[in-house]
């Protein structure tokens, strides 16, 4: 679990004070990893105090974290420090936050990150972490694990050390987040939440959270607004519960379809989600339901057709790629999953997306 968390309107003004005393010496920098939407955005980096060495990275989140990127970062940063540095500060969505935690991970491990894609391969404790979220609904700013797609598969580091060592949630930063961003990213947190507490991992640690966060999304996504400041805490709430529902249980079918559309076509992770979720009503009868509720409150289109002129080979691979993820099927459909879930059926699901 994070072990410190500090929340409220505005709390991103503490974080100069936070750091201070996590500066090893004046040769290990902070380095901050900052989504590069806010490169000219001096509301928010004028408040970041650079001392010393300190160092601002804008990195673009327009495509989902890879191995080799985070690899690259490490060597750039090894490469223009003096010494390891006191600690990385992600700033943005779950495409920043995992970046940060994947680089602070490979700043004390050897070899390359895809080499660590799995559960429990880290050896060593990363360096000192922060996460900063500015948009609500993927849980990377509490989760266990960091999303990586890898030569060979999209899949996270989950380990004891991946979890930031500190946590500042002000939702005054997600104020800009456009429209349907925020549907997105907020609907991948309503469907942790349904995953989490229709699947068969579900236990009372991760119903306690999910319910919670469950009753946040409906009152958000069906009475809320986008703009009003009591929704955007919620959401930041709804968030980290929906995190840590999934973080003792596991997500299911939408998840696992979803990480076969990222792999083949680059569909990111909370716009791949709605796309699956709205074709899993017989998986997910009420909650696909809400969903479609959600969806018109808010006037969301959906891209439609985008599976249809996939190749065999390529239709193939999303398949596999997604069978791969034998947790999630479990979850979602019992321990004979295989019998109710075949890569022809699969094949059907994704010829209607
Ligand atoms: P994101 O980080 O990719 O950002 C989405 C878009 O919103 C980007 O264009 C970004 O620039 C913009 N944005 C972010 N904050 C903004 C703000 N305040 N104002 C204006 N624009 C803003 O989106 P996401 O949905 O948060 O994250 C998706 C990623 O999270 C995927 O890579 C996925 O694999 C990962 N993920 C990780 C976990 C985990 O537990 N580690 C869980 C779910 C998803
Ligand atoms: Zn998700």
């Amino acid at each position: 679990m994070v072990p410190r968390v500090v929340f409220g309107r505005g709390s991103f003004n503490q974080l100069n004070d936070i750091l201070a005393p996590k500066r090893k010496n004046a040769k290990a920098p902070f380095i901050y990893l900052i989504d590069d939407v806010f490169k000219n955005n001096i509301w928010l980096i004028s408040r970041i105090e650079l001392s010393y060495d300190d160092r601002i990275i804008y990195i673009s989140s327009a495509e989902e974290p890879k191995t080799s990127q985070v690899d690259e970062l490490v060597e750039d940063i090894i490469l223009s420090t003096k010494e390891r540095p006191s600690g990385i500060i992600g700033i943005g969505g779950g495409t920043l936050l995992d970046l940060a935690k994947a680089v602070s991970i490979m700043l004390t491990n050897e070899g390359e990150s895809h080499e660590y894609q799995g559960w429990d391969l880290v050896k060593n404790p990363a360096i000192y972490h922060v996460g900063i979220p500015t948009i609500s609904g993927t849980g990377a700013e509490v989760s266990r694990t960091t999303v990586l797609t890898g030569p060979d598969k999209k899949l996270g580091i989950n380990s004891d050390y991946t979890p930031f060592d500190q946590v500042v949630l002000d939702s005054e930063l997600t104020k800009g987040v456009p429209k349907e961003q925020w549907f997105y990213t907020g609907m991948d947190c309503y469907i942790h939440c349904v995953e989490s507490l229709e699947g068969t991992y579900l236990n009372e640690f991760s119903k306690s959270y999910g319910e919670k966060a469950f009753e946040l999304c409906k009152s958000i996504f069906l009475e809320g607004a986008l703009s009003d400041v009591e929704s955007q805490e919620k959401l930041m709430m709804a968030s980290w519960h929906g995190g840590m529902s999934i973080a003792y249980s596991q997500v299911g079918v939408a998840h696992a379809m979803s990480y076969g559309l990222a792999y083949v076509l680059g569909v990111k992770h909370g716009i791949g989600n709605c796309i699956v979720f709205d074709q899993l009503e017989e998986f997910y009868p009420e909650g696909v339901q809400m969903f479609k509720a959600m969806k018109s409150k808010y006037n969301i289109e959906l891209p439609e057709g985008i599976c249809r002129d996939l190749s065999d080979i390529e239709l193939d691979t999303m398949i596999n790629v997604s069978l791969g993820l034998e947790p999630l099927w479990e979850n979602a459909l019992g321990k004979g999953w295989k019998q109710k879930m075949t890569a022809k059926k699969l094949r059907e699901l994704y010829k209607k997306m």
